[in-house]
């Protein structure tokens, strides 16, 4: 059969399970595919190789003596370079941990696995997470698969590009600020962080421990539903994990949104933003109204503080994340020092990358005796404030929707140079992270040349039934997501 890669997760699992295609046959098929392309974009750091086909093999054999087969039975999917999977090299996209192989696995592959899915290969991202472009990668940038000379987005880049680029139908990012939703915009493809706890972080390497989230990147609603089926959980190992019930994630295949109430807080949808990103937002928006939703207009007062006060506690929790690599428990030693505390600082030096360095600097200062309630302290009382902005709108709607990304996809380099035109980019998406809230993008349009735009849905604490059943109705009625950047 021709064209596997381009079939999504579900319909990939379906043709496993019931015996019509080999999962090896699938696997074969993308690895090939990787091989073939992958040198043009850069989306992967490596693949499994020989072992995802092995791992395909063990599949194919346990439906041929008739064994249940899970319900990702045979998809291949990329992980980004923050999970650890045990015995293989995990780097966090950073020259600290080069050549790491990890003790154990995250739980959010073991689920995976146990679901019959096959691990493909690890994916590009900024160091720890830290950036909206992927250019801060210690192994060198991605490239977007529908302009190579733009990014793809940050810091899930490289899973953004690979599902974009049909290298795989799914792969796992992590998002703390908006690091699956903005380069699911950029690419074009569908991406969903959940709520704070609904997804294990144990085995995810920390950046911002109250913000990092596990999510995911398809081409489909439908995919990320079933994806978020399999992953969502309590976890003994992640005591932040929660035990929510997950309501009803099948789609229903309504085919309108009457009785829904979308809130468009105005501060999200206007200020700042590119105008082709205004005007695809706004035709979103009638397309919506004409599916019989009820567009309700509101306001978020304190969300304006949202960048600052994301940065200043994302910096503060990274500084104390990373103090862990010290030289001596994980990644890289520099050699030649001769006393312990000179072998510390020049192993750090050499191995964080300038925009992990500056962070860990900013953040420690925002910690230190003397300003700890000026900065951080400021911060986490402002997120109570953000919080309660989200609650009071909440009684007046069911989700807020807004652009995911102020801009479309911008050229390789163009704000390297630039850290707090880099921090805008994630205007939008830091809202919902801060307030621990589930939130989804999906393709809405495209600009004149051909980059991708994105929507973004936000939804109350654990309502990701909500965000999916919507979402997908929006993607059944429109056909954004249809386009592919490549055959
Ligand atoms: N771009 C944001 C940052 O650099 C978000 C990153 C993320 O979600 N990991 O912090």
């Amino acid at each position: 059969m021709t064209d596997l890669h381009q079939l999504s997760a579900t319909a990939l699992a379906r043709l496993v399970r019931s015996g019509e295609v080999r999962a090896r046959d699938v696997v074969r098929s993308f690895l090939d595919r990787i091989d073939r392309l992958d040198p043009d974009y850069h989306a992967f750091l490596d693949h499994r190789g020989g072992r995802a086909l092995a791992d395909a093999d063990a599949v194919d054999t346990a439906r041929a003596r008739g064994a249940d087969l899970g319900p990702l039975a045979g998809v291949p999917i990329a992980w980004k370079d923050n999970l650890v999977l045990r015995g293989e090299v995990t780097s966090a996209g950073s020259r600290m941990l080069d050549g790491f192989r990890s003790p154990y696995t995250a739980t959010c592959l073991q689920r995976l696995t146990a679901a019959g899915a096959i691990l493909l290969g690890r994916t590009n991202m900024d160091e720890f997470g830290m950036g909206s472009s992927t250019e801060n990668s210690a192994y060198g940038p991605t490239r977007n698969p529908w302009r190579p000379d733009c990014v793809p987005g940050g810091s899930s880049g490289g899973s953004a590009a690979a599902v974009a680029a049909a290298l795989c139908p799914l792969a796992l990012g992590s998002d703390t600020g908006g690091s699956v939703r903005q380069p699911a915009a950029l690419c074009g493809v569908v991406g969903l962080k959940p709520s704070y706890g609904r997804v294990s972080r144990f085995g995810l390497i920390a950046y911002a421990s109250s913000l990092d989230c596990v999510g995911a990147l398809a081409r489909s609603v439908e995919d990320l539903a079933l994806w978020l089926r399999v992953a969502a959980g309590v976890d003994d190992a992640d005591p932040t994990s929660v035990a929510a019930p997950l309501p009803g994630l099948e789609p229903d295949h309504r085919d309108d949104l009457r009785g829904v109430r979308i809130g468009v807080p105005w501060e999200l949808n206007g200020p700042g933003l590119e105008d082709e990103v205004a005007a695809s937002t706004q035709a979103a928006i009638d397309a919506l109204r004409g599916l019989g939703a009820e567009i309700v207009e509101c306001s978020l007062p304190r969300v304006a503080y949202a960048v600052p006060t994301y940065y200043l506690i994302a910096m503060a929790e990274a500084a104390s994340n990373l103090a862990r690599y010290d030289g001596v428990r994980y990644g890289a030693r520099s050699s030649g020092a001769r006393r312990c505390e000179e072998m510390t600082t020049v192993s750090r030096s050499r191995g964080f990358g300038v925009e992990t360095q500056l962070r860990i600097l900013l953040g420690t200062f925002g910690l230190s005796i003397g300003y700890q309630q000026e900065y951080y302290g400021k911060a986490t009382r402002v997120r109570e404030l953000l919080r309660a902005d989200f609650r009071q709108v909440f009684g007046q709607c069911d989700l807020l929707l807004s652009p995911t990304s102020p801009v479309a996809a911008f050229p390789l380099g163009s704000r390297v140079d630039d850290p707090l035109a880099m921090y805008l980019c994630d205007a939008l998406t830091v809202p919902a992270s801060l307030a621990g809230l589930p939130a989804l993008s999906q393709p809405c349009g495209f600009t004149t040349d051909g980059r991708p735009i994105g929507l973004q849905w936000m939804a109350p604490p654990l309502r990701e039934d909500l965000l999916l059943q919507v979402a997908h109705v929006f993607e059944r009625q429109t056909d954004h997501h249809q386009r592919r950047a490549l055959s």
